[in-house]
Parts: structure tokens; sequence; C-alpha cells
């Protein structure tokens, strides 16, 4: 039985995280400050004696004894990212410092939730992990993009003065079960508003693209990726296929056979024109990982969750 530290465990991928590592027969110790985490996506779990709980901020020192550290404390919709900038920072590059300084101590394998935002607006189209990326520093989105590329750099820096044992993944969009209702990224914002009947919200055009990847793929592929033997990445953990947001609308519309109607608003600052993650290293690297869910099921599964919880409300 290995003992592992999940940070951020108790929000949307996390909760899932902790979840897939207990059905394997771990000793999971979830760390989350409730930010925008929830005990509700992880009250299911608490039974399991092989579960514990701390609330505490990764922005202070934290010790404990453990084999592998999954470290993804942070905000990640632009809504709560943006809401205290200076915290998402220190989250993102103290968090790093103190998570990499418990890793150096105690000989653990530590793996860092990196970002697709790593690339920016990309000017290479699909990414590779070879492309440094087109990052505006000073802009809105600047303390999550540039705050995750500070942590690879602290991650990278770790392993070549102290020989950490890091394995660093850049997860493209990813969504499913447990998202927050209210943080307003697409996925759940279109679902909830076809679910209410209300106005589906498309930014600017609506023809910026992403990929959007169902949680289950990703939670397969960061555990692939702390297996590996050798091996740091960065490597893209996201699915290929593009659709622009027009299309996600019309595919959530039909899924929940929805009347909504769609209303275009100002883009937001920044906001790229494009994503998609080639996945080339990560087949290579992670045992053939792929991801196994496309956007219809994913939706389906997403859509019965979200119709549940606003019927509980
Ligand atoms: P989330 O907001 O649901 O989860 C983040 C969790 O971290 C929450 O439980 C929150 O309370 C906790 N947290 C935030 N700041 C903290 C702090 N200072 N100390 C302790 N806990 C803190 O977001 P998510 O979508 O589950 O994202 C998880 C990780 O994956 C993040 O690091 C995010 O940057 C990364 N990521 C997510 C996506 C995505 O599409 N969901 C894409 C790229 C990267
Ligand atoms: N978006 C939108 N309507 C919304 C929320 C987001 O059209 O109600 C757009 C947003 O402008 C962006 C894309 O959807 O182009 C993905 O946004 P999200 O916040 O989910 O993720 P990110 O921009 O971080 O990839």
């Amino acid at each position: 039985m290995k003992r592992v530290l999940v940070t951020g465990g108790a929000g949307f991928i996390g909760s899932h995280l902790c979840e897939r590592l207990l059905n394997e027969g771990n000793d999971v110790v979830c760390l989350d400050n409730y930010f925008t985490g929830n005990k509700r996506n992880i009250v299911h779990l608490m039974d399991n004696p092989y579960f514990e709980v701390i609330r505490h901020d990764v922005t202070h020192p934290f010790f404990i004894e453990v084999d592998e550290i999954y470290n993804m404390a942070c905000p990640a919709s632009p809504i709560h990212y943006q809401y205290n900038p200076i915290k998402t920072i220190k989250t993102s590059v103290m968090g790093a410092i103190n998570m990499l300084g418990l890793a150096k101590r105690i000989k653990a394998k530590i793996l860092q939730a990196s970002t697709s935002e790593v690339y920016g607006d990309p000017l290479v189209h699909p990414q590779v992990e070879e492309y440094w990326g087109n990052v505006n520093p000073i802009g809105i989105r600047s303390c999550y993009d540039e705050g995750k590329r500070c942590a690879e750099s602290l991650f990278f820096n770790y392993n070549r003065q102290n020989e950490v044992d890091i394995k660093v993944i850049r997860i493209f969009n990813t969504y499913g079960p447990r998202m927050h209702p209210q943080d307003g990224r697409v996925v759940s914002n279109f679902i909830v508003q076809a679910l209410k009947g209300e106005d589906i919200t498309i930014f600017g055009d609506g023809k910026q693209t992403r990929s959007f990847q169902y949680v289950d793929d990703l939670v397969e592929g960061a555990i692939r990726m702390m297996n590996t033997e050798g091996f740091s990445g960065p490597v893209n953990v996201g699915n290929p296929n593009e659709f622009t947001m027009l299309e996600l609308a019309q595919e959530v519309l039909r899924i929940t056979n929805s009347k909504s109607k769609l209303i275009f608003l100002p883009l937001p600052a920044d906001d790229p024109t494009q994503r998609k993650p080639d996945i080339t290293l990560a087949k290579k690297e992670l045992d053939n990982w792929e991801p196994k869910i496309q956007l219809a099921e994913g939706l389906e599964k997403t859509i019965n969750y979200f119709d549940n919880l606003l019927r509980d409300v």
C-alpha cells in the first residue's frame, strides 16, 4: 500500500483522483483549503479508513511522510483564479516550493498539475511539448499562466539541483461531474444554462476552439505518468478532438433537448483562439495512453450530474 498526498483533493479533478487512488488500494491524504473545492466532492469517501482529509493552505509549509505527491491545488477557472490574482500566484509558486521541499526531504515522487495555459495563445497548432508558448506576462490571465510556468521551472530546477523525482503533466481543458456549477468554465456554464432554459453565453464569435477531455481519461493519464520510470515530462494530457464553442453549444443543446437561445458577449482579454494537444509523447511514454471517452458520451455523464445537482437545490 502506497501513501499518497493529493493537494487540492477536494476540487473537481482532485476528488476523482482521490477516489481512483483509494479504489486501487492506496492510503490517501487529501489536503485542501476549500477555496474552490468542497466537502461534498469527497463526502462519499470519508467512511474509508484509508482516507484522511486535512484543511491546509499550500502557501504554508506542510510536513507528512508519504511516497507520492500529486500537486493539484490551484483554482483553475478564469473567474476563480482572477478573483485574487496575487493569491493565485502564491498558490502556484509558494505551493510548488513547499511541496517540492517536502518531496526532497522525504524522497517522495511528485507530480505537478501544469496546464495547456503555459502555451498561452499558441502560434503552433496543435501544441507540442517543445513549443515555449505565447503568453502575455502582464495580462489578466498571467497570474495563472505565469504562476504555472514558474512552477514548471521550480520542478525542473529541484530535479536538476536536488534530484527530486518530478513528473509534470500539462492538462488540457478537462470536464466532468463535480465541476463547480458557478465557476464560469464553458462546459459547466453551457450545461447549467441549457438545463435552466437560460441563454447560452458565447464569448466573442464562438469560433475559438478548445479540446475537451473527460476527467476519467485525465486521471488515468496522471496515474500512468506517476508510475513512469526515468521520465519527467512535461507531457500533454488532453483529448485532441477540437471543437469551436459554437459546436460545443450545439452539442449541449442537442443532448439536453433545451430551447435555450445563443447570445454573444464580449470576448475576455487574452482568450486563446485555438487549443489542441499533440499527444504523441503521451502515447509513447504512458503505455499507449489515449482518451477513451469522446465528447458526446462525456457530456451525457456530466449533464446527468448537473441535472441531479440542480434538482437537489
Ligand atoms: P478546482 O478549482 O476544482 O480544484 C482546485 C482545488 O485546489 C480546490 O479544491 C481548491 O479549494 C484547492 N486549492 C486552491 N488553492 C489552494 C491552496 N492555496 N491551498 C490548498 N488548496 C487549494 O480545479 P480543477 O479543475 O480540479 O483543477 C485541479 C488542478 O488541475 C489545478 O492545479 C489546475 O490548475 C489544473 N488544471 C485543470 C484544468 C481543467 O481543465 N480542469 C486544466 C489544466 C490544469
Ligand atoms: N466561454 C464562452 N462562454 C462561457 C464561458 C466561456 O464562450 O460562458 C469561452 C471562453 O471565452 C473560452 C472558452 O469558452 O474561449 C473556454 O473557456 P474556459 O473558461 O472554460 O477555459 P479556458 O479559456 O481556460 O480554456
